[in-house]
């Protein structure tokens, strides 16, 4: 693959990001091998310390115009070729930053048809977009009023939280009260408040949609949609919570069905205006057809970024997602590099219990495993962890690449079962630690 050329040496790129964890790491370094320079925006640099000797610039994504403006003012003396935004949250100020700036990405408008689960559900329908029947109800309404809205089974979710943070399948009218009890609670957390995402007491309730789960991880270019992978959930996701498990690739749905999958993806894309970047979108299919569940214009989560692997180049290079990615973004040469043939997956290691994760066993053991890459234990030790639906942070990650997807799939149950988590409870209310924030990283 050419390398870039001193010119291209020059470039920056900014990588606006809440969590200054191992995922913007990730693309830092991929930013770094290209000779690319890095600018950083968050609204977690309070708990930084400087991991890259960066500075990473203070801002509250929350509100994207004031971040905007912050960052336009800081490109002054910095200035940025392309933007990335990691995670939902920062799309927003990434969208209104690059079009000041003139960067090519996503309008404002489009990024913010995502933002909200709700905004996003009443385009797609208004698309006439295949998206389960939904409701939103606010504090003030009795839950007498609101039941008889409701067919279930259904979901119940928070607007604006992700990762499947605080999302309940209900079944009856007995499990919606106590699932809205639970989520109104997970709202209330300091962490939650401390977002300050608007409408965080409106919940979104939506029939069940069953069917087999696929995420879509895709690259916008200019209005065109590339699929690069479609990842098949093999783990029934059935709830009460949704935390991922298992994500292969390639898909073993049949060429047709992915195909409706991926034709659903563009219009999805067409309907809420994404036009450039990563986009990270789920759906469940069933005899009815693909269903869309969301579309984000992100790539996909935490270090699943791993389990894409592109190339190789021309000298026999393999690069990751996240070079792939910067690539694009910065108009280097690569980013049209082909996903390789074999097949690849990922473990997101769940939660089985919240708890102070005490040790890791079995580590040897499980990358051993054939067809085992990698593990990556990333909650941290002596630390607070949640389990779904309160929790969003996976225990870490296990890659494999097989010949085949089942090969893949298989590797990933069997290092699994070969790792042993040691979690303590909790201490009791009461406990000046208990006030602990529970620290979690990506
Ligand atoms: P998040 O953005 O937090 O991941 P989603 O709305 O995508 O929230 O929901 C998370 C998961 O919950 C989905 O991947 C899916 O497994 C499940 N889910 C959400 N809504 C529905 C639905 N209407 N029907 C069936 N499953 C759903």
């Amino acid at each position: 693959m050419p390398k870039p050329s001193s010119e291209e040496m020059t470039k920056r790129l900014l990588i606006l990001s809440s969590k200054l964890g191992y995922q913007t790491r990730g693309f830092a370094e991929a930013a770094r091998k290209l000779g690319v320079e890095v600018f950083f925006g968050s609204d977690r640099c309070h708990q930084l310390e400087d991991p890259w000797g960066d500075d990473a610039v203070p801002l509250h994504f929350e509100r994207p115009e004031q971040a905007a403006r912050i960052i336009i003012e800081r490109a002054r003396t910095m200035p940025v070729d392309a933007v990335l935004a990691l995670g939902d949250r920062p799309t927003e100020a990434a969208a209104r930053a690059a079009r000041a700036l003139g960067l090519t990405y996503n309008s404002p408008a489009s990024v913010q048809a995502c933002r909200s689960k709700l905004r996003q559900r009443e385009i797609l329908r208004a698309a006439g977009l295949p998206v389960p029947e939904f409701f939103s109800f606010g504090p003030g309404e009795p839950l007498g009023t609101v039941l008889p809205r409701v067919k279930f089974p259904c979901v119940v979710k928070p607007l604006s939280l992700a990762a499947s943070q605080g999302v309940i399948r209900v079944n009856d009218a007995r499990e919606f009260a106590s699932g809205v009890a639970r989520i109104r609670a997970l709202l209330e957390s300091p962490e939650i408040q401390a977002t300050r995402e608007p409408l965080l007491d409106r919940l979104l309730v939506e029939r069940y949609i069953p069917g087999k789960e696929v995420a879509l991880e895709g690259l916008l270019d200019r209005g065109g949609l590339r699929v690069l992978a479609i990842f098949d959930k093999p783990d029934p996701l059935e709830g009460p919570y949704f935390e991922e498990t298992i994500y292969v690739t390639p898909s073993r749905l049949s060429a047709e069905v992915q195909a409706r999958i991926v034709e659903c993806a563009g219009q999805t894309v067409r309907a809420l205006g994404l036009a450039h970047g990563p986009l990270h979108a789920e759906f469940r299919v069933n005899a009815e057809g693909p269903w869309v569940l969301e579309a984000a214009p992100r790539p996909i989560g935490g270090l699943c970024s791993r389990a894409l692997r592109f190339g190789p180049s021309s000298d026999g290079e393999m690069i990751f997602l996240e070079e792939l990615l910067v690539r694009h973004a910065l108009g280097l040469p690569g980013s049209d590099l082909q996903r390789e043939p074999r097949a690849a997956g990922v473990m997101m290691i769940p939660v089985p219990q919240g708890g102070i994760l005490e040790r890791v066993e079995g580590m040897e053991a499980a990358t051993a495993v054939p067809g085992v890459e990698e593990i990556q234990i990333t909650a941290r030790l002596h630390d607070f962890i949640a389990a779904w639906p309160e929790g969003s942070s996976y225990l870490g990650f296990i890659f494999a690449r097989g010949a085949t997807p089942e090969e893949v799939e298989a590797a990933l149950r069997t290092s699994h079962e070969k790792l042993r988590f040691v979690l303590t409870p909790r201490l009791p209310v009461e406990h000046p630690a208990r006030r602990r924030m529970p620290v979690v990283s990506d």
